[in-house]
């Protein structure tokens, strides 16, 4: 009935065709900035006077798009409608849910340059990385549509003499989706269709950075059928419309990814329960990072080089798993720290929409203010080698950064920067790199380059993260390959893109009859 699941291939842009549309798609997107977008309640397009304003992060006066805002009464509307859907949404066979996403990724596949330059335009991201973003969108709409029709054959259970035992899945009902700026398609996309699929209906708030991919998306879904409530659309403030959406006593399932702070801070909320609530509410929680990649004595050099420049420096370092600290052994110190300095002068730095650039900007003035603040934290603790300029004044544009000698338990080597800044730690040898590379509050990605199988088997069984990576870099994590999420206060482990990720929305039905 469908084919097995391949992940999207990425784009070659060396070749001169690919890049051609590329070029074509950001200027077909660049005549459509500044459209107005609406907000989406039981099937209405609504506009309202305040708007979300969504600009290029590379060219701040450059208005990519505006979006209507909710207010508390649009949010509980949406809630209501969410809520009525459900009664029918979860009716659907499984088959019928599924076709809507297997549509809504062809369409996307069609157009998939246009939603990648849209990436460009609003979060900065260079054409390879939004190209792998929208590769990953469509990733999700595929694999989890092939993983509902799995799982709505429910899962073998014994039975005795006499006795017939069944054992199913079933929705969890109004789902509120939070996704973040970042993945800013791809796991915008992931969390909502992954809920929807299964039959829940969804009140999605996007991230305030990225709200124009996001109402491109709605937009896509709506085409590929999605009836109406079963998808509402929400743009607002995390104080207003988020806190009501998460308080709300109809919420069954939050998913949410983004910082550590109000990640945990959804979980507490969610924890309370309100007036009128008559359920426990499911939580899938997916935050920060401060991932490791490790350097054994034994290590390729140009391995553990390339591991940590592509980890470190990849969407400017603003991943959950990007690579920001480098904890390498004392025999080859020196040599690696030398050249990761050289390889990172090399990095062309600029706006993503005009060049194919390996670097764009940062998201928004917060970010570029607070990686600044890190800049000088970095100088104090410890020695800056590359980098460490900014340049606010067009766009949020700053230098990739190394800073060497750090101590493992300074504030550099515990705090997430989101930035294009990588801070080496020396040690005498592979049980303290460990110990290093274990010694944060998260555990969501990390890395070891060693040639030694010892030590490798020792790091499956010791570094304590969700996402362990072998003689590669710690980023980029692809659906079905390798299900992505971490321990510690990185999250709730949901493994997004992964065999066990539908079933964290759905309640397990036993039913047990005498034959
Ligand atoms: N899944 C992405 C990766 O493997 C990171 C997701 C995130 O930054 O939130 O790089």
């Amino acid at each position: 009935m469908y084919t097995p699941f391949k992940h999207e291939p990425f784009t070659d842009f060396s070749v001169k065709e690919n890049k051609k549309a590329f070029e074509d798609a950001l200027k077909k997107v660049k005549g459509e900035l500044n459209k107005d977008y609406t907000l989406l309640v039981n099937g209405q397009h609504i506009k309202t006077d305040n708007k979300i304003t969504s600009v290029n992060p590379a060219k701040k006066d450059e208005v990519v798009g505006t979006v209507s805002k909710a207010d508390q009464e649009i949010a509980e509307q949406a809630m209501q409608a969410a809520s009525d859907a459900f009664e029918d949404w979860r009716k659907w066979s499984a088959e019928s849910r599924a076709g809507i996403l297997f549509r809504a990724a062809a369409k996307i596949r069609r157009r998939k340059h246009e939603f990648s330059a849209y990436l460009a335009y609003e979060v900065g991201k260079p054409w390879k990385e939004a190209d792998a973003d929208t590769a990953e969108a469509i990733d999700f709409l595929e694999y989890y549509a092939r993983q509902m029709i799995e799982l709505d054959k429910g899962k073998h259970v014994e039975s005795r003499e006499g006795e017939m035992n069944r054992y199913i899945y079933q929705p969890s009902g109004v789902a509120v989706v939070i996704p973040p700026w970042n993945l800013a398609f791809a796991i915008m996309a992931g969390t909502t269709v992954a809920p929807l699929v299964t039959g829940s209906t969804v009140v999605m708030k996007p991230a305030s950075n990225s709200p124009v991919i996001a109402a491109k998306f709605v937009e896509v879904l709506e085409e590929s059928g999605l009836p109406k409530g079963v998808l509402n659309f929400v743009p607002g403030s995390g104080g207003e419309v988020g806190d009501y959406l998460v308080d709300h006593p109809k919420t069954s399932l939050i998913s949410f990814t983004g910082s550590r702070d109000v990640g945990t801070r959804i979980i507490e909320k969610a924890a309370k329960v309100q007036p009128g609530q008559n359920h426990l509410k499911q939580v899938i929680a997916e935050m920060g990072g401060k991932d490791t990649v490790v350097v054994d004595k034994s290590a390729d050099i140009d391995t553990a080089v390339d591991a940590i420049v592509v980890s470190a420096f990849g969407f400017s370092g603003q991943k959950c798993s990007s690579g920001s600290r480098a904890v390498v052994h004392e025999d080859v110190y020196d040599e690696v720290l030398d050249r990761v300095a050289k390889e990172t002068k090399e990095l062309s730095v600029g706006n993503a929409t005009e060049d194919n650039v390996y670097m764009g900007p940062v998201v928004d003035q917060a970010a570029f203010d607070k990686i600044m603040g890190y800049m000088e934290v970095g100088k104090e603790e410890g020695r800056l080698v590359v980098g460490g300029n900014g340049d606010d004044s067009k766009g949020y544009f700053i230098e990739p950064t190394v800073f060497a000698d750090l101590d493992p338990k300074s504030r550099m080597q515990q705090e997430e920067i989101f930035g294009p800044v990588v801070c080496f730690t020396k040690v005498k040898d592979f049980d303290e790199a460990i110990e290093v590379a274990n010694n944060t509050e998260y555990g969501l990605t990390g890395a070891v380059i060693s040639e030694d199988r010892q030590n490798l088997e020792r790091a499956a069984r010791d570094f304590h993260v969700g996402n362990l990576y072998f003689n590669r870099n710690c980023t980029g994590a692809i659906v079905g390959y390798q299900p992505f999420g971490g321990f510690k206060m990185s999250g709730t482990d949901s493994k997004a893109g992964g065999p066990d990720y539908l079933q964290l929305h759905m309640q397990a039905k036993t039913i047990s009859e005498m034959l």
